[in-house]
């Protein structure tokens, strides 16, 4: 929590080393004063989607895992919360927790939930100042025994927190209508416009400066209801105190930089989970201004992102920075449920299904592998090519003193993680269906589900079910349950891996699609129709880093399969871990003419279906790839633990003695497996 050398002199950003300055001319746009736009596809209100068959019982076991119990067994929440007016922790754990717990209990209609997170809603909304200040007892009050004001507000605590509530609360408000909200909120923000002239975002952290897209989204959500014209100058003044994200993204400077060295220059701005935030910051800006650059800057950054620290999985690199594409290197848990938020936000106001593509790929892959079965462990970092989960020092950007970050632990590593996981699949889930400005509704994400939605000139209401076990499975089926005829734009995403859909309507087929495209049917529809989505899925290869590659089939990617051994330890400060090894050899490479026709040097087998009762783990992974791998035998791990990517020339072959025998592997999907390979190195 240092803070970063941050100087900005004449539109030059200067750093430590004058090696890596960033040259930040043209970059302030001319803004278009004020004109805010809508979203192109609106969020629905949580609990409209309820999610059926494998997701169901992904958050069942969240709700009977730690999401359901954080408050029981996670010291920072369980002791005198300064969230419900205690003494303990009044920082960023306790909202993290509520903004994933608050939409699971909703979402399954959850009673006993609901009671234990209304404790923590009640006493924000009731202990509100009468300036509008909100949040935990501040030390000041205790000991003056005063409340904050715009004249007092410098002895306040962290805008950062706060800023996490104000999502908790804008989505309680989605699921309940609490008249409390909307006068709590707008009185908030009025605090906040004065007070952020004496105590600026920074005042106490830049957590706050850099993650200030996400108090902008809440009051742009507002100003949608309010048209209060002072909450658009609110966002201007979070705006210009906070990280200008845009402005990275298109000197792409950041990114490079990042990439080249691995230092602590302006490192909040490579901290991976600040960057997965600040994604949405061109997205918020160009809702509030309608200037295109911003789009432009979104596109330029997130492209920069995955090319220069993409991983197979769907992320980038955060361990805890941004760190290349080394298949070694890892991803912390927080960037991966944050970078989902944002691109829900982002496929929101932009409709670019692009984005929706990048969303599953790292909800099906990187998500599922960094938790255990029960949702009570999870890794701080996961690693690609993660051949062992241990104890040990990796090269990783963040201290590794107790050597704890990897391996599957409640307390292990950091425990912002085991607070901020629980928004990952519950918003997700949030985020299958969205609504359109002609009183449509767009299948953007699938999963199994039911969704009930107002649509049509009437607002009628209609429940659509997805009958479907994907990402396992190539058909989505849609029933419509309606009481009266209704006529409205239903539209279908059609994946880009996928290279042309067809759409079947009560048995004819009667639309394709190709890749890339959405697909509308607007027709009057009828009570009992049904609707099935073909999405054929081809294995492909795809190239990562240093020269390696990855087999994939629709928004799945696959893992060599390793039988694991697992072993539980103890640490004195981060409590019972979990270690995983591998019983099976994991030192393959992938000959190059399985790469060369990878269609016909792969065989598809579905083992399984996918039932009520799935996990994602290696017992229930319901399909496998079979292929012919090629051991290279000096592929060993390091006295750390970490097997180090084969090196190869240009033409990406590994030169080196590989055994003459070629022997049938199996890959499952990667987010079924602990231990694997994913990304191989190819061999002759
Ligand atoms: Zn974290």
């Amino acid at each position: 929590m240092k803070k970063i050398v941050w100087i900005v002199i004449s539109g030059i950003f200067i750093s430590n080393s004058y090696s890596q300055t960033t040259t930040n001319s043209n970059l302030v746009k001319p803004k278009v004063s004020q004109n805010f736009i809508s979203y192109k596809y609106k969020e629905l209100p949580v609990g409209a989607i309820k999610p059926q068959g494998w997701l169901l019982h992904q958050l069942q076991i969240m709700r009977d895992g730690t999401t359901g119990h954080l408050d029981e067994v996670h010291n920072k929440i369980k002791n005198d919360n300064g969230w419900l007016g205690g003494s303990g922790d009044g920082w960023e754990e306790t909202p993290y927790w509520l903004d994933g717990a608050v939409p699971l209990a909703y979402i399954l209609n959850d009673d006993s939930l609901k009671q234990k997170v209304l404790k923590y809603i009640n006493w924000t909304l009731n202990n509100q100042r009468p300036s509008g200040y909100f949040g935990p007892v501040t030390k000041w009050e205790r000991e003056t025994g005063d409340k904050i004001t715009v004249a007092t507000s410098d002895n306040g605590e962290d805008w950062w927190p706060k800023m996490i509530m104000l999502k908790v609360i804008q989505q309680y408000y989605q699921a309940t209508n609490d008249k409390r909200v909307i006068p709590f909120m707008s009185k908030f923000f009025n605090y906040q416009l004065q007070a952020l002239q004496t105590t600026p975002v920074g005042k106490w952290s830049e957590w706050a400066t850099s993650r200030g897209a996400d108090n902008i989204l809440v009051a742009q959500w507002l100003y949608g209801i309010t048209k209060e014209k002072s909450l658009l100058q609110l966002c201007d003044q979070l705006q210009a105190q906070s990280f200008k994200w845009s402005d990275m993204f298109k000197s792409r400077d950041w990114v490079i930089n990042a990439a080249a060295y691995q230092n602590d220059s302006n490192w909040m701005s490579r901290h991976g989970v600040n960057v997965a935030m600040g994604l949405k910051d061109p997205i918020v800006e160009y809702q509030r201004t309608g200037n295109k650059e911003y789009l432009q800057d979104f596109k330029t950054g997130f492209h920069d992102l995955m090319t220069l620290h993409g991983m197979p999985y769907g992320m980038f690199s955060a361990d805890e920075d941004l760190h290349g594409n080394d298949p070694t290197q890892g991803t912390e848990l927080c960037a991966i449920t944050e970078a989902m938020f944002s691109l829900e936000q982002v496929i929101g106001m932009t409709g670019d299904n692009k984005y929706a593509d990048a969303l599953e790929r790292m909800t099906f892959n990187a998500l599922p592998t960094q938790t255990t079965d029960d949702y009570n462990n999870k890794q701080y970092f996961q690693v690609a090519n993660q051949v062992q989960i241990s104890r040990g020092v990796f090269n990783f950007s963040l201290p590794f003193d107790r050597e704890m970050n990897n391996v599957l632990g409640m307390r292990s590593g950091y425990t912002c993680c085991l607070a901020n996981m629980h928004q990952g699949w519950t918003k997700f889930t949030s985020h299958l269906w969205y609504n359109t400005p002609d009183k449509g509704l767009v299948a953007m994400l699938y999963s199994p589900n039911e969704v009930t939605a107002v649509v049509g000139k009437d607002a009628s209401k209609i429940t659509v079910r997805e009958i479907t076990s994907y990402p396992f499975e190539d058909s989505i089926r849609l029933e419509i349950s309606a009481d009266k005829n209704v006529a409205f734009p239903l539209s279908l995403r059609i994946p880009a891996w996928c290279e042309e859909a067809t759409v079947i309507f009560n048995g004819s087929s009667i639309k394709t699609g190709k890749g890339g495209s959405m697909v509308t049917l607007d027709r009057t529809w009828k009570n009992g129709d049904k609707l099935t989505l073909v999405l054929p899925m081809n294995v492909t290869t795809s190239n990562w880093g240093r020269n390696s590659r990855a087999i994939e089939r629709g928004p799945l990617v696959y893992a060599l399969k390793l039988d694991e051994k697992w072993e539980k330890g103890h640490q004195e400060v981060e409590g019972d871990y979990f270690s995983v090894y591998p019983k099976t050899d994991w030192n393959y490479g992938l000959p190059d003419s399985v790469i060369a026709a990878v269609a016909s040097e792969t065989k598809v087998n579905i083992i399984k279906s996918v039932d009520n009762d799935f996990i994602w783990n290696l017992e229930h992974a319901p399909i496998e790839i079979t292929t012919i791998g090629k051991k290279i035998p000096a592929w060993k791990v390091n006295a750390d633990g970490v097997a180090s990517q084969p090196v190869t020339d240009r033409t990406g072959i590994y030169k080196g003695t590989v055994d003459a025998d070629a022997k049938t592997i199996t890959l499952v999907p990667y987010g079924c497996t602990k231990v694997r390979i994913v990304a191989f190195p190819v061999v002759e």
